[in-house]
């Protein structure tokens, strides 16, 4: 039996152990926390990531690695990579990691980004934003997520306080981007190189957290088949094996790279019912060297975030085809506890099925 390591053990991880069982695969995971979620149906192994004797015990026990979090230490990766197969490869993680890298990948891969400027010392934040103007995010180049680590820069007298908050760590400035609106492509690659799109995803941001994502995305077919260029190339480049997320803005009707996740993505949760495949069981076949499955969509699909207190679930399995998914995690503010996915066959259909949801979730993106 196939035994698949996970770095990280949060709701991708357990998605993932729920994606694979039916594959007959096993599941190990490793994350710093013992309460991490994953670990409420799958062996997990809690260690910190420095600890180079349970990482190598780790290795012993599992036939190939991937990881469900992102901020895992590059060496971590590279380190298991002497012992076992990880997929994607710690190169792909080591650019995905750090925003700067992954400016430049999209660039060189001839995609547009927003201006940006490499940030060390304050006084590299004045000139970047002598040369960038304002207003402009400031960002840290690592470990960020949902919204954690920037900053806004709206006037001069905002530099000092986001210089002496983020400061300290390796910083990019970029220039704002006033968008129509959010949109991500999720790729898969298999290892024989063969590759799969799933339709080009809309999602709403609300605090830097995602709180909607609707698939496909209404955008003209010039922009889907942009991003799925973007994502070919990129996989390409990257040599890539598994399932990839590419944030991307729509602005002035043309799209502008954001940043790149080497995992299962937020914004492809609703994949598990709407689509033929879902990313979860996608990224496994890669990881696998099987087929990749079929990535066309069960109807038109919506996912929404339960952010920080979870409603009834009887309140929301009341509505009717909705999907309930609870991850098992204590709630806290900001926090993502669940999700409900939505699968209709036109957006009329979807459009009520979401009002419903609507007065269940205290969510204002839903009432757009
Ligand atoms: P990120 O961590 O880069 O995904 O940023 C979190 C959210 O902040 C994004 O989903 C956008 O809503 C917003 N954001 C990030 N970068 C920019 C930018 N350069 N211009 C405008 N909004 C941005």
């Amino acid at each position: 039996m196939t035994v698949v390591g996970v770095l990280g053990a949060g709701q991708l991880g357990r998605m993932l152990a729920l994606a694979g069982y039916p594959l007959g695969l096993r599941f190990v995971f490793y994350d710093p926390s013992a309460e991490a979620p994953a670990g409420h149906l799958a062996e997990l192994r809690s260690s910190s990531w420095d600890d180079h004797d349970a990482l190598v015990a780790f290795a012993g026990e599992v036939d190939l690695v991937t990881y469900e979090f992102e901020n895992v230490p590059v060496a971590v990766a590279s380190r298991l990579a002497e012992r076992v197969p990880v997929h994607p490869s710690p190169r792909a993680l080591e650019v995905a990691q750090d925003r700067l890298k992954e400016k430049h990948l999209f660039r060189d891969l001839g995609f547009g980004t927003a201006p940006f400027a490499p940030v060390d010392t304050r006084d590299d934040l004045s000139r970047a934003v002598e040369a960038l103007g304002l207003p402009a995010v400031l960002k840290t180049r690592t470990e960020g997520y949902d919204g954690k680590g920037q900053r806004v820069l709206r006037r001069p007298s905002d530099l000092d306080p986001a210089f002496a908050a983020l400061g300290g760590r390796p910083l990019i400035l970029e220039g704002f981007i006033p968008f129509t609106r959010e949109l991500s492509i999720l790729a898969a690659r298999g290892r024989n190189g063969d590759t799969a799109f799933w339709p080009l995803v809309e999602n709403v941001h609300r605090d830097g957290i995602l709180r909607l994502s609707v698939a496909p995305a209404q955008v003209a077919p010039t922009l889907a088949e942009s991003a799925m260029g973007l994502a070919g190339r990129a996989l390409e480049a990257l040599d890539y094996v598994g399932v990839v997320a590419i944030e991307l803005f729509e602005h002035e009707g043309r799209l502008v790279a954001n940043e790149m996740a080497p995992r299962v993505h937020n914004s492809g949760h609703w994949t598990i019912e709407g689509s033929r495949t879902s990313q979860f069981e996608n990224h496994l076949r890669a990881l696998l060297g099987l087929p990749l499955g079929d990535t066309a969509m069960n109807g038109v699909a919506a996912m929404v975030n339960l952010i920080g207190e979870t409603p009834d679930p009887a309140s929301l399995l009341e509505i009717e085809g909705s999907h309930l998914h609870l991850y098992g995690k204590p709630a806290r503010p900001g926090r993502k506890l669940g999700h409900v996915t939505l699968v209709e066959p036109d957006r009329t259909a979807l459009g009520a099925a979401l009002a419903r949801v609507a007065s269940v979730v205290d969510e204002p993106s839903l009432s757009r």
